[in-house]
């Protein structure tokens, strides 16, 4: 009888179409059934249990209770007519169901099963850190969902038993040709035998599913865009054993296909600890647990390859051993720290390795400059990496780095004896110094051998590379880590762990000791629960797992570990980070004078006239101020003092500021989320946005169609007897999501609104100072003089300081006799700050900078907006870019959670970018002037991997 049949007359289905599906044993069929649905049919291999499928039929039905593993399915068993789930087709090809189901020679067991939509997750080219919390997640429920399934006719032990892996090991390892892997195996199934004997009859028993690997676990993109967990398929690998094996095995898969296999695997962990508990035996037969899953995993299939091969065989171990490979050089002692940090435990503090009287490593005797590249900090070098797997990615060096231009010599700081010395792969030495501390050394030629013992202050060697690569010498506290640990390079998220495993050798090898960490104990996590107790949530913190910054140096930024991030939206730092002509300015003038501007000092004067000068005729009057947001009240209250009249004209989708006036004005706000609307003198002028408005990039008179909408608003009121006092707009909308106008635009609006006798304010608080690369001022790129200026952000470099700038006409009129007077604005230091800034911009041709800059991240970003279909459009001018994310390039859908995504992504590669716009789905792109080719080369780079990844 064929299947179908089979299927018809047993279940009382009607297939349509079958076609073949993968299985280690069984046969698999994914068929079609007439009323649209689809099923998998399994066909067991004669000899099969008929109860042992009955048992995992109960397990499934366990898993799919409501609740259970919610939001995760888990395919729903179809019954026979009989009403049981289990079909007997007898080798004389009868069908028989229920009671008489024998499971006779030669008979093949035939059940049928839901489908579950999805794509497994080796399907999936990257897995986000959301989606490995969720696969622990899975794990732990999976652990609770089967707590009651204990007496069920599970099998009692079979070949993929976690727990027997040493002899699934043995039964295959004679496949297995390459030496080196043989030798790697054997070394992870000893920290197997080690972890077991140890801690064997702590661990905790539970029936578990056992088979959470990347081919059982499927994913769906959600609402928000992100793959999520959504389905579990396979229970016929369920045993009663010891309960840690289910988050093992599903840690095992998770590190295939990654840069950093451990970071990944603590993600899983963390959705684990997240619902149920880890002990500490747990914890400690983890690793190796799921390291002797892959071992399994790749033995096995090198024989069954060996035997006759499998194409499923051939898809796994392609994976396998590579990671196989890296994990016997990451110690145990590593990964169980790792996991420890991960299911929320504080690892213990550095232990500080010798004390007094170390000599240096760089003797006595004044040598040649040696650079000293201090330990678990990220290399300067970071930005020239590509990184091309998905994954975290490794920035943080490994022990010091000593490098100078000369060779020179390296002196023993203490007494050791020689443990290791090979000159291949590279130069290496190993020594063990007295209380169990073993020193790494590469890249040093030495003529000591094995077994030597060396006095402190003797020769060790000699830099062997005289100029370029460095000596490099990490400390560790175990022969074997010491032996294992070969890179030079660890990622940023197990600096922790790594800090206990390799100490800081900088005081070991006489160097000085140096402060660790950064921060005093201010974890991300503390600072944020901090805020959160003492701010309130309208003051929001940018991305879900933040950094905890502590250091800003030009274009980066830097953690309490030291890890860099490349900075591309900070505005205000515009002459970079800790410019050091800013901070020298700040520090000398705070340490002479600051005091208020109703007293003289020369700062203020020289101040005024270096930033008029910048400014076209007749813009000389200046107010100095705090922040843009006050800039822009006075700009308002000036405008309506002078024309007697309150209403005014604001672009829509504008931001001007955060005082009570300017809220009213900003339709950003005011529009947005608990906007309350208008206030009633602020009247919207439609936005000139050529991507999405009215009138598109084709169109030439763009400008003035879009200024014809002012020339209207100012009828309306006009008519109504309320011509507007001003007309405000940013030179190019920032907040609204780097929008530029047409040409024409501000040139006709002008005309219009001066026409009717209103003023034009430009908001320069963001486009100003040279940013937009043609023009020093944003308004010089529309043609035209504005009547008020407001400048804010770069302005002071990150100082808060910010300008009005009008002509003497309407500064006198404004002057009715009121005192006007700011207790900051201008003081002496904010003087010093804006001059240093004004110096700097001139001094380093930075203007000039941001358009040669700015073209070629420009042109970056338009090649990558021909390879991936998210990128709606690219624009700007010089350090000033958009990059508009959309769902449909025709119906231009906003891609806004897809923008946060990617922001979230880019920081964890170390580059910062943040969504702005209305819908929130433009990546603003605004980095100080310093940024560099290079860092815009970085930057296209990790935006280009991030948009290839499988969220
Ligand atoms: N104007 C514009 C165009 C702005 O982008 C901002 C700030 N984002 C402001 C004014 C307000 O400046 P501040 O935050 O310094 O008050």
């Amino acid at each position: 009888m064929v299947i179908t049949e089979v299927l018809e007359q047993a279940f009382g289905l009607r297939p349509v179409a079958v076609s073949p599906l993968g299985g280690e044993v069984d046969q698999n069929l994914a068929v079609d059934l007439h009323d649209g649905t689809r099923v998998v049919v399994k066909i067991s291999p004669p000899g099969t249990d008929p109860d042992h499928l009955r048992g995992q039929h109960t397990l499934m039905s366990l898993a799919a209770q409501q609740g259970a593993l919610d939001p995760v399915h888990v395919p729903t068993m179809v019954p026979s007519q009989t009403g049981d789930t289990v079909v007997e087709l007898a080798s004389d090809g009868t069908v028989r169901g229920g009671e008489s189901v024998r499971g006779g020679a030669g008979a093949r067991l035939v059940t049928v099963q839901g489908w579950v939509e999805g794509r497994t997750l080796s399907e999936l080219n990257a897995h986000s850190v959301e989606l490995l919390g969720e696969l622990g997640g899975t794990a732990a429920r999976m652990v609770h969902a089967l707590a009651s399934a204990k007496g069920l006719p599970t099998a009692s032990s079979h070949h993929w038993d976690l727990l027997r892996a040493p002899e699934a090991v043995t039964d295959g390892i004679g496949a297995v040709d390459d030496r080196a892997r043989v030798e790697q195996v054997r070394r992870i199934v000893s920290w197997f035998d080690d972890a077991m004997d140890r801690h064997r009859t702590e661990l905790s028993m539970a029936v578990v599913h056992h088979d959470l690997n990347d081919f059982n676990v499927l994913a769906r993109r959600g609402m928000d865009g992100r793959h999520h967990v959504h389905g579990v398929l396979d229970f016929a690998d369920a045993l009663y054993t010891v309960r840690v094996s289910e988050l093992a095995i599903a840690v095992a898969y998770a590190m295939l296909r990654k840069p950093n296999p451990l970071s990944a695997a603590a993600a899983v962990v963390r959705g684990y600890a997240a619902e149920l508990e880890l002990t500490d035996a747990e914890l400690a037969v983890l690793y190796p647990l799921a390291a002797v899953r892959l071992c399994v995993n790749a033995v096995t299939w090198t024989k069954r390859c060996a035997e006759g091969g499998t194409a499923y065989g051939q898809e796994r171990m392609r994976h396998t051993w590579p990671a196989i490979a890296h994990l016997a050089r990451t110690p145990p002692e590593l990964a169980e720290l790792v996991f420890r940090e991960a299911a929320g435990a504080t690892v213990a503090p550095v232990v500080p390795v010798a004390g007094e009287g170390a000599l240096s490593v760089l003797g006595t005797s004044a040598g040649p400059a040696v650079d000293v590249r201090a330990h678990l900090h990220p290399v300067a070098e970071l930005g020239a990496r590509r990184s091309t797997v998905a994954g975290e990615t490794a920035t943080h060096r490994l022990g010091v780095e000593l490098a100078s231009a000369e060779p020179f010599k390296l002196f023993a700081p203490y007494d050791g004896v020689v443990e290791e010395r090979d000159a291949v792969p590279e130069p290496l030495l190993i020594l063990r110094h007295e209380g169990n501390i073993w020193s790494r050394w590469t890249g040093v030629t030495s003529t000591v051998s094995r077994g030597d013992r060396v006095a402190a202050g003797d020769v060790v060697g000699k830099a062997a590379v005289p100029s370029g690569v460095g000596v490099r010498v990490a400390v560790f506290r175990s022969a074997e880590t010491a032996r294992l640990v070969e890179r030079a390079l660890v990622p940023a998220s197990e600096v922790g762990a790594w800090a206990v495993v390799s100490p800081d050798p900088q005081e070991f090898l006489g160097l000085g000791v140096r402060r660790s960490r950064e921060g005093d104990g201010w974890t991300a996590g503390r600072v944020l629960a901090t805020r959160d107790v003492h701010f309130a949530r309208s003051q929001r913190s940018y991305y879900e797992r933040p950094m905890n910054l502590v250091v800003g140096r030009g274009t980066w930024l830097y953690d309490e570990f030291g890890r860099g991030y490349l900075d591309a939206m900070n505005n205000v730092s515009h002459v970079g980070h800790g410019n050091p002509r800013v901070v020298a300015a700040a520090t000398a003038q705070l340490q002479r004078l600051n005091t208020n501007s109703r007293f003289l000092y020369p700062g203020i004067a020289e101040y005024a006239e270096r930033l008029t000068a910048l400014l076209p005729d007749p813009l000389d009057v200046v107010f100095l101020v705090c922040s843009g947001s006050e800039a822009n009240d006075l700009a308002i209250r000036m405008a309506r003092q002078v024309t007697g009249r309150s209403d005014v004209l604001v672009v829509d989708g504008a931001y001007h500021g955060n005082t009570s006036v300017i809220t009213g004005l900003s339709p950003n706000r005011y529009k947005g989320p608990g906007g309350t609307g208008p206030d009633p003198t602020t009247h919207e002028v439609e936005q000139p946005n050529r991507y999405r408005g009215r009138f598109g990039y084709g169109d030439p008179q763009a400008g003035p169609k879009y200024a014809a909408d002012v020339q209207r608003q100012l009828d309306r009121l006009t008519q109504r007897g309320r011509p507007p006092a001003a007309f405000i707009a940013e030179s190019a909308m920032g907040t609204a999501g780097s929008i530029f106008y047409p040409d024409g635009y501000l040139d006709h609006a002008y005309a219009a609104v001066r026409a009717a006798g209103g003023l034009c304010i430009a908001d320069e608080v963001q486009v100003g100072f040279g940013r937009l690369g043609d023009v020093f001022w944003g308004f010089q790129s529309q043609d035209v003089v504005p009547d008020i200026i407001t400048m804010g952000k770069p302005i002071g470099n990150g100082h808060p300081m910010a300008a009005v700038v009008t002509t003497r006409e309407i500064a006198d009129a404004f002057d009715t006799g009121m005192k006007y007077f700011n207790t900051f604005g201008g003081n002496p230091v904010s003087c010093a700050i804006g001059t240093a800034v004004l110096d700097e911009i001139a001094e380093q041709d930075l203007q000039a900078r941001a358009a040669e800059t700015g073209r070629e991240f420009r042109s970056r970003l338009e090649q990558l907006a021909a390879r991936h279909e998210l990128i709606g459009d690219v624009r700007g001018h010089g350090m000033y870019l958009g990059v508009e994310l959309v769902r449909d390039r025709t119906t231009k859908e906003p891609a806004g959670q897809e923008a946060l995504l990617v922001s979230e992504l880019m920081k964890d590669e170390g580059v910062l970018v943040y969504p702005t716009g209305s819908a929130g789905n433009v990546l603003k792109l605004k980095p100080p002037l310093t940024f560099t080719k290079r860092d815009a080369e970085l930057f296209t780079d990790v935006l280009d991997e991030v948009l290839t990844r499988d969220w």
